[in-house]
């Protein structure tokens, strides 16, 4: 589903990724980890051309990113991104919000949006707020919002980057409890996050990257048993 392949970027001179390679099958769901600054955000927004590269080359189920010809709001369509702040619209109320990208990206009629973008809410839980506005609800409550909203696209596949490490800790466990049901029902997902726990219960794989590199990309129960490289083992004996 997604293809990463000799990946190299650089902000002017800085390189903040060099050679990454890994890929993401339907249905997996891999975790990417690794010290702040290492280039996990950067990686992921790679995915849906949110950033540029220089080298290599990334194919989106068949579609390759950053070719000149391919249809970036059409790829970005299928490819859900939430992101550690919500950036839902505060101006919109939670029903707009997850009308807008259906009808502007996928010409929905409104009645079909609101009627599938409420079904979603509903699902992660929070169809009494359909009428609030962002502001009015907590940021778990706003995050979950968000993945509905990027859920009502019908998207391939997920993008996530640090979907918790905004929230109050009493809020975390909201969240991941509908990335771990999302997991479950088989949704393909890179989540970059440093719960541990979350990667334990669904990841398939863990991906570990310092300095621009990915150190480390082993199937979980690897991963956790015993990490090959040094900076992984370190890494997981502070964290964990
Ligand atoms: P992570 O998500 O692992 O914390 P990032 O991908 O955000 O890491 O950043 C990796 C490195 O790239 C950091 O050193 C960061 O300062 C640098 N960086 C990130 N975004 C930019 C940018 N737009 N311009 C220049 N440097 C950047
Ligand atoms: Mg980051």
């Amino acid at each position: 589903m997604i293809d990463i392949k000799n990946v190299s970027k650089w902000y002017g001179k800085f390189q903040v990724l060099t050679d990454c390679s890994t890929n993401v099958q339907k249905g997996e769901v891999v975790v990417v980890c690794g010290p702040s600054g290492s280039g996990k955000s950067t990686l992921i927004k790679t995915v849906n051309a949110l950033e540029p590269i220089q080298q290599g080359s990334i194919i989106v189920n068949g579609t390759s990113v950053h070719d000149p010809k391919t249809d970036l709001p059409k790829l970005r369509s299928h490819v859900g991104m939430v992101f550690q702040h919500f950036e839902l619209f505060p101006h919109l109320s939670i029903t707009q919000n997850l009308a807008i990208g259906q009808v502007k990206v996928l010409g929905r009629k409104s009645d079909e949006a609101i009627e599938r973008g409420l079904k979603l809410l509903d699902r992660v839980g929070l169809k009494a707020h359909a009428n609030k506005f962002p502001g009015e609800l907590s940021g778990g409550q706003q995050q979950r919002v968000a993945i509905a909203r990027a859920l009502s696209m019908d998207p391939i596949c997920m993008l996530f980057d640090e979907p918790t490490s905004a929230l109050d800790p009493e809020m975390i466990n909201e969240v991941l409890d509908v990335m771990v049901e999302l997991a479950q029902e088989g949704m393909t997902m890179m989540v970059v996050t440093h719960e541990m726990g979350f990667a334990r219960k669904v990841a398939h794989r863990v991906i570990f990257m310092d300095q621009g590199h990915i150190v480390e990309d082993a199937s979980k129960d690897d991963f956790f048993g015993k990490p090959r490289s040094e900076r992984a083992q370190q890494f997981l004996s502070r964290i964990l």
